[in-house]
């Protein structure tokens, strides 16, 4: 093998370096969108509950409000019949009557100002929620046009090395562009790999005197016998 056809293979080596950690970024830029819209997608779903929350405490004030009403109503008509009987008897049983009747109303009283607790609580923790989504939409929009940005820039450069490396791979002879491009199909990604003091620069197996000489001599593509990058003498 020529020293050229080395060069050339290298070179072509390190383009598709290139090309491989500009996708690398490109698909962790995509992923960092995709965790960013999830997260967001959470906050919002966290927001909607608490909205649900702040609906059903109104519903329940609503409902105290209606008993305690409902009861004052009651304990006024009651008040008022107290005061129309004469009789002692019927004056009695009114009283136990307004007794039970100021009773409920007072649990009425009590439940409607707890509901009206409840209700300041779940408001506030939805205002908070609404104002923390807010502020993670914008943080969350900033990013993402950042990364629309950053990932078109990418995309353009990628298609520039792709062209630059396809104009380099034409001019390497076909059979040794194949053998290059079958042992980058394989297993490794790095397809050339120096002999070093004896070994294979990629899996450190010791290669024959014999297969070192014709590696210098470069008359043939020689692949390591282990790992299957080609091996080329150590510069
Ligand atoms: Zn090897």
């Amino acid at each position: 093998m020529e020293s050229q056809v080395v060069d050339e293979l290298l070179s072509l080596q390190e383009m598709d370096g290139e090309i491989a950690r500009s996708r690398v970024e490109l698909s962790a830029m995509e992923e960092e969108s995709r965790l960013l819209e999830e997260r967001l997608e959470a906050a919002r779903r966290g927001e909607s509950a608490i909205a649900v929350r702040v609906e059903e405490a109104d519903r329940a004030l609503r409902q105290y409000e209606r008993t305690v009403q409902a009861g004052r109503a009651t304990l006024k008509r009651l008040q008022q019949r107290a005061q129309e009987v004469a009789k002692q008897r019927a004056a009695m049983a009114a009283r136990v009557e307004m007794d039970a009747a100021r009773q409920n109303l007072d649990s009425a009283e009590t439940a409607m100002l707890e509901g009206m607790q409840v209700q300041d609580r779940v408001r506030a923790e939805h205002q908070a929620a609404l104002e923390a989504l807010e502020l993670e939409q914008q943080a969350a929009d900033e990013r993402l046009s950042e990364i629309n940005r950053l990932s078109a820039e990418l995309a353009d450069s990628l298609a520039i090395q792709r062209d630059r490396r396809e104009n380099r791979a034409l001019r390497i002879d076909g059979s040794v562009r194949s053998v290059y491009d079958r042992v980058r199909a394989g297993r490794t990604s790095e397809a050339l790999a120096p002999v070093v003091e004896g070994v294979c620069g990629h899996c450190f197996t010791s290669i024959p005197l014999q297969r070192q000489a014709e590696i210098r001599g470069g008359k043939a593509l020689i692949v390591c016998e282990t790992c299957g990058v080609i091996l080329h003498a150590d510069r």
